[in-house]
């Protein structure tokens, strides 16, 4: 069994390469053809998760799972909130494969998955992106944004201005497209066309009333049911997507909490990514719609990242 590290994957993955498989992945659960359990979470100590999750291709395609940890609070900040690995089974002989660092594999799957949603759902002249956080996932979020749609400027939101100036600065040396830092989620949101939640708030950061309309937010910093980054009023305003509709109803926080408050009744989540692209589903409607990707992260996602890097590794490439 091969082991493929943090910087191979990023060597093996780039955004780019990601998307289409993100596509797929999602088009392929959402056709029904994968086979996955709920993912399950144990606290550990501290407010720190352990994960595990497990899923299949389907026929003929790889299967295996996510062993995870995720740290929210760090007192060494070198340290990535998510740690494990990927462990890739082969569909021909059933033994496990290789083993894919997961830090770098979730940071590059679920932006890659974030622009591959804004890509089907936002509006075709987008191009205001505000950034809400500042750490891994912040920073692979407004790189990702960049392959899907002509980005004119970025401003990124953090609760640490240091470290929204720190983040800023790497943006504009990798990418130079201007990039702002702002000092309230107000300024950043105002007039953005795509919005990227991507903290560990616990409590919501984004109000309802900023939201330009026709934006486009991608839903991403909970993964579980407990902490919410948007309020009630903020989902019922918006057509509203799930990576996996079973996922959001059994875990997503935001939904979960609207359903309970009556702000929304079980019709308001409209379907899968995957449903869209497939066109079971309409996406986005009107120039005006605020459309909302809630993504909680998927084992499919991985396993289909993981499949794309062991195959290109061992093709050599
Ligand atoms: P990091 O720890 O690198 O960054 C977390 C960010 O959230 C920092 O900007 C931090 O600010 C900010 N933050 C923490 N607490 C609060 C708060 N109470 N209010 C406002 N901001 C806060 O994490 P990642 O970038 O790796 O992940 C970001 C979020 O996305 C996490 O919640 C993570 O669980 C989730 N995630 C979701 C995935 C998915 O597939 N949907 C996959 C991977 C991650 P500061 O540094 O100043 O404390």
């Amino acid at each position: 069994m091969i082991f493929i590290d943090a910087a191979r994957v990023h060597e093996l993955l780039s955004y780019g390469e990601c998307i289409p498989v993100m596509r797929d992945a999602m088009a392929r659960l959402s056709a029904g053809e994968t086979e996955q359990m709920l993912r399950q979470i144990l606290p550990v100590d501290q407010g720190r998760m352990f994960g595990v999750m497990a899923g299949t291709m389907g026929p003929g395609g790889a299967w295996g799972s996510k062993l995870v940890s995720v740290t929210p609070e760090r007192s060494d900040p070198s340290i990535p909130s998510h740690q494990g690995v990927v462990i890739l089974f082969d569909p021909e002989t059933g033994a496990p494969a290789c083993q894919v660092e997961a830090g770098a594999l979730t940071a590059i799957r679920t932006a890659s998955a974030s622009a591959m949603a804004t890509d089907v759902l936002a509006r075709g002249d987008a191009r205001e992106l505000a950034i809400l956080g500042t750490g891994e996932q912040a920073h692979h979020h407004a790189l990702a944004m960049l392959e899907v749609r002509k980005i004119s400027n970025i401003r990124i939101w953090g609760r640490t201005a240091a470290k929204a100036e720190a983040l800023c600065q790497t943006l504009s040396q990798e990418t130079g497209t201007p990039v702002k830092a702002c000092s309230s989620v107000e300024d950043a949101v105002s007039g953005a066309d795509i919005i990227c939640t991507v903290t560990a708030a616990r409590d919501p950061i984004l109000p309802a009333s900023c939201v330009k309309p026709g934006a486009h937010i991608n839903l991403v910093g909970s993964s579980f049911d407990g902490p919410r980054e948007i309020n009630d009023d903020l989902v019922a305003a918006s057509r509203f997507f799930a990576d996996s509709s079973a996922s959001v109803r059994a875990q997503g926080a935001e939904l979960r909490h609207a359903l309970k408050t009556g702000a929304v009744d079980e019709t308001h989540l409209i379907g899968e990514i995957g449903e869209v692209i497939l066109g079971k589903i309409a996406g986005r409607l009107h120039a005006d719609d605020v459309t909302i990707y809630n993504s909680l992260g998927h084992i499919i996602q991985d396993i289909a990242a993981a499949a794309f890097i062991f195959e290109k590794g061992r093709a050599g490439t």
